[in-house]
């Protein structure tokens, strides 16, 4: 579903991203974990088209994002991605918010996409929010909705960068759980995050970056239990305050 082929990404003459070999299968939840600055978000960016390669190949579903023949906009489609913040547009309402992108990027009719945005709104459990401005919405609320924006175009791929990083630890715990939903209906999921709970039930693979480097990746049940890698180690203990 997801290849990465050699990807080097330098911002001037910096290389945040090294040599970057990975392949994600549909229905994979990957949870990412570094250090701060270490290339996490740099990496997901890429993935989608929102930053450009400097070396290597990015392949979403068999297509190269960067071949001149793609258009950026369908890999958008197809990859969502939310990030620490909401970015919902505080001059519309939810339902607006919502239904905006499908009916502009996927042509969708006004009707269609209002029966979809109510679908989604049920879902992560908004649906008397549907009139409201962001303003109005706490943090937890906010962010579920940012994913049922992204959920709207209909997305293969779900990116998710620190998605709970600003929020309390109820909010927190409200949006794992439509992140967890989202996994149980198969969705492929690469989750940038601190929250190791979330990591160890819900995601197959868990990759840890240092310096753009995956320094190392396995099963949670594996990578946690017993890190190879003196670096992991340093940082589970260190950063996440685990014991090991
Ligand atoms: P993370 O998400 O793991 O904290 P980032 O991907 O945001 O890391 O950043 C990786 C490195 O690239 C950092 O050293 C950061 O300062 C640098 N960086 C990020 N964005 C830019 C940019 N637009 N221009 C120059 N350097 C950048
Ligand atoms: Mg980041």
């Amino acid at each position: 579903m997801i290849k990465l082929k050699k990807v080097s990404k330098y911002y001037k003459n910096t290389r945040v991203l090294k040599n970057i070999d990975l392949e994600i299968k549909k229905g994979e939840i990957v949870a990412i974990i570094g250090p701060s600055g270490c290339g996490k978000s740099t990496f997901l960016k890429c993935i989608n088209g929102l930053l450009p390669v400097s070396k290597g190949e990015i392949f979403v579903d068999g297509v190269n994002i960067a071949s001149k023949d793609t258009n950026l906009n369908n890999i958008r489609a197809d990859v969502g991605i939310v990030f620490q913040q909401f970015n919902l547009f505080p001059h519309m309402t939810v339902k607006e918010n919502i239904i905006l992108a499908p009916i502009k990027v996927k042509k969708m009719t006004k009707n269609e996409a209002e029966i979809l945005a109510l679908k989604l709104l049920e879902k992560i459990g908004l649906l008397d929010k549907m009139d409201r401005y962001p303003e109005e919405l706490s943090g937890g609320q906010a962010q579920r909705v940012a994913i049922a924006r992204s959920l709207a175009m209909q997305p293969k791929i779900m990116l998710f960068d620190e998605p709970t990083s600003a929020l309390d630890p109820k909010m927190t715990n409200e949006v794992l759980d439509v992140m967890k939903a989202l996994a149980e209906e198969g969705m492929t999921m690469i989750v940038v995050t601190h929250e190791m709970s979330f990591a160890k039930e819900a995601a197959n693979r868990i990759i840890f970056i240092s310096h753009g480097e995956i320094v190392e990746e396995g099963h949670p049940d594996v990578f946690f239990k017993n890190p190879k890698s003196n670096m992991t180690r340093e940082f589970l203990r260190s950063v996440l305050k685990m014991e090991l």
